[in-house]
C-alpha cells in the first residue's frame, strides 16, 4: 500500500457525518462535517460533496451500524436495523459509491477508527491490534494480519464481578460488556451521568472489571499486540487505565504467552488520532479498495 493516492473518506455518525479528501494526515485537502439528520438528506448532501472533489481514486466509508458487510449479500452497505430513526434499511455503501465510479470499501465506524489509528496513530506499524470505544455503547474494532475481524464483541458476556447482581441495561443481553460498561450503564447505575462520578465511586470497579474481562477475551481472540482504549468513557476516566491494565493481568493468570504482556504500559493504551482517527480510517479504507481492485 503506497501512501500517495487521493482519496475520499466519509465516516456516518449519530449526529454528525465527516467527509475528507486527502492522502494521509499530512495532506488533508478538505474537510465538510455534515449533519445526520434523514437518510434522504443527509445522504444527499455527502452526494453534492463527492461530486464537487475531483482527483480522488477509491472511496471510503465508515458508518454506524449495524451494517451489513457480506459482498455477496443483497444489502452490502446498508444501515440494517438501526434504533435510530428512519435509517434502518438504508443503502449507504452502494449509493455513495454510484456517481463517483471509484472503487469503494466499506466498513463500521469502529472498525474505521481502528484503521486510522493502526495506520498513523497509536498502534501504527502493528498488523494485530484492536481499538475499543467505551462511550454511547462499547464497540470493538479488531485488525489481524492487517485486516478487520467481522464481529459485536461489545455484546460478549463477561464473568461478573464477585459479589455484583447488578442487571446491566442492554436490551438485548442485560448484562453483557456494553450493558455494564457503556456510559449511559454507568449513568443506569449511579442515578447521575457518568462524567459526575468522582474516582472512588465503586462504579467504576465493575466497569474496569468488565474492560479487563472485554480485553481477557480479545487477548485470547486475536492475540492483539496492542490494544488502544478510546470514547468519552476512557478519555474523562483515566484512573480507569491502570485498574484495566492490574485486573486484566490478574484474570489471565500467566496463561497467554504473549510478549507485549510483560510491559502493560505499552499494550494497553490511549488512542493519538483524537476526533481525525475515523475520518483517517475512512483514508485507510480506500487504500484497501484500491488495493482489491488491483489485485483483481
Ligand atoms: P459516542 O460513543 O456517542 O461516539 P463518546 O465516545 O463521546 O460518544 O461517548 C459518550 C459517552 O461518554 C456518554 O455516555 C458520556 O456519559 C460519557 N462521558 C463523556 N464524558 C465523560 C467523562 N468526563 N467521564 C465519564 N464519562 C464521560
Ligand atoms: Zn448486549
Amino acid at each position: 500500500m503506497t501512501s500517495t493516492p487521493l482519496i475520499a473518506g466519509v465516516e456516518l455518525g449519530g449526529t454528525k457525518c465527516n467527509c475528507i479528501l486527502a492522502t494521509g494526515p499530512d495532506d488533508i485537502r478538505e474537510t465538510v462535517r455534515v449533519p445526520t439528520t434523514t437518510p434522504e438528506e443527509t445522504l444527499a448532501a455527502i452526494e453534492a460533496v463527492l461530486a464537487r472533489w475531483t482527483g480522488f481514486e477509491a472511496l471510503g466509508i465508515a458508518s454506524f451500524g449495524p451494517v451489513s458487510l457480506d459482498r455477496s449479500a443483497a444489502n452490502y452497505g446498508f444501515i440494517t436495523a438501526t434504533t435510530k430513526p428512519g435509517w434502518s434499511d438504508t443503502d449507504v455503501g452502494l449509493r455513495l459509491a454510484r456517481h463517483t465510479g471509484v472503487p469503494m470499501a466499506f466498513q463500521t465506524d469502529v472498525v474505521g477508527a481502528a484503521l486510522g489509528e493502526g495506520h498513523w496513530g497509536a498502534a501504527r506499524g502493528l498488523s494485530d491490534y484492536a481499538y475499543i470505544t467505551v462511550g454511547t455503547g462499547v464497540g470493538i474494532g479488531l485488525v489481524a494480519d492487517g485486516l478487520p475481524i467481522a464481529g459485536e464483541l461489545g455484546h460478549v458476556r463477561p464473568v461478573r464481578m464477585a459479589g455484583d447482581a447488578w442487571p446491566g441495561i442492554c436490551v438485548f443481553h442485560g448484562d453483557c460488556v456494553e450493558g455494564l460498561a457503556s456510559g449511559p450503564a454507568i449513568a443506569a447505575r449511579a442515578g447521575r451521568p457518568a462524567a459526575d462520578l468522582p474516582a472512588d465511586h465503586p462504579a467504576w470497579d465493575s466497569v474496569a472489571h468488565t474492560l479487563a474481562q472485554l480485553l481477557h477475551t480479545l487477548v485470547l481472540t486475536g492475540v492483539p499486540r496492542r490494544i488502544v482504549m478510546g470514547g468519552g468513557v476512557m478519555t474523562g476516566v483515566p484512573h480507569l487505565f491502570p485498574r484495566i491494565r492490574t485486573l486484566l493481568a490478574g484474570s489471565l493468570g500467566g496463561y497467554a504467552a504473549l510478549a507485549e504482556l510483560s510491559d502493560l504500559d505499552a499494550f494497553i493504551v490511549a488512542p493519538q488520532l483524537g476526533n481525525n482517527a475515523g475520518p483517517l480510517g475512512a483514508i485507510v479504507l480506500g487504500h484497501h479498495a484500491l488495493d482489491a481492485a488491483a489485485s483483481k
